[in-house]
């Protein structure tokens, strides 16, 4: 399976990275081995002295799609869930500056947290979800899914003229503003619709 992430797609996200507005969505993949196994404490990799968090919205496809027409993309995912796009943004940062993949600042091992998950069928608009994410019990950044500059079904229809959906991948929606630095000792929560769906320790 792969994680399809999607950056850039929160407005007020752009502004404090100070990034271009993009034209279209930006996407990338991290791989399957980037996962944090359930239960699992994250370890800060030696290699940065600055990984941020970013919740953000996940979908996951249920079935094979490829050039999926946007008003049959809801027919590719019953779940939507929330997570952490974890990233070197030292490293990320020097790559960006050099014209490089991101990959090694976002396809480490352990930079995707994904948490439970929940049937769609249980909101009324999946592009009206509140969700937060909480560090040491404070709350660091805070969104809902109407603020996406391109909405799920967008998304999915988007992602799937590159690349061929599969039965297991998630796609990650982008993050909204508040990202920052993590520590160790930090705990951080995730919180979709009044629903804790993942809880991280960092080491
Ligand atoms: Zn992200």
């Amino acid at each position: 399976m792969k994680l399809i992430c999607i950056g850039r797609n929160y407005a007020a996200h752009i502004e404090e990275l100070a990034n271009e507005r993009p034209e279209e969505p930006v996407v990338f993949i991290k791989p399957d081995s980037s996962i944090l196994p359930k239960e699992q404490d994250f370890y800060i990799p030696e290699f940065s002295n600055n990984i941020h968090y970013e919740v953000e919205v996940l979908v996951k496809i249920k079935k094979v799609g490829k050039h999926i027409d946007k008003k049959f993309a809801n027919k590719y995912y019953d779940e939507v869930g929330l997570g952490i796009d974890f990233t070197a943004r030292d490293l990320q940062s020097k790559l960006k500056e050099k014209g490089l993949p991101w990959e090694k600042a976002k396809g480490f091992d352990g930079a995707a947290v994904v948490g439970n998950w929940i049937d769609k069928s249980i909101f009324k608009d999946i592009d009206q979800l509140d969700f937060s994410l909480i560090k040491n019990g404070v709350e660091v950044q805070k969104g809902n899914t109407s603020l996406m500059l391109w909405k799920i079904d967008e998304l999915v229809s988007y992602v799937s003229t590159y690349f061929t959906l599969k039965k297991g991948d998630v796609i990650f929606t982008g993050t909204p503003a508040g990202v920052g630095k993590i520590e160790a000792n930090d705990y951080l929560s995730g919180i979709l619709e009044a629903q804790e769906l993942f809880t991280v320790k960092i080491k």
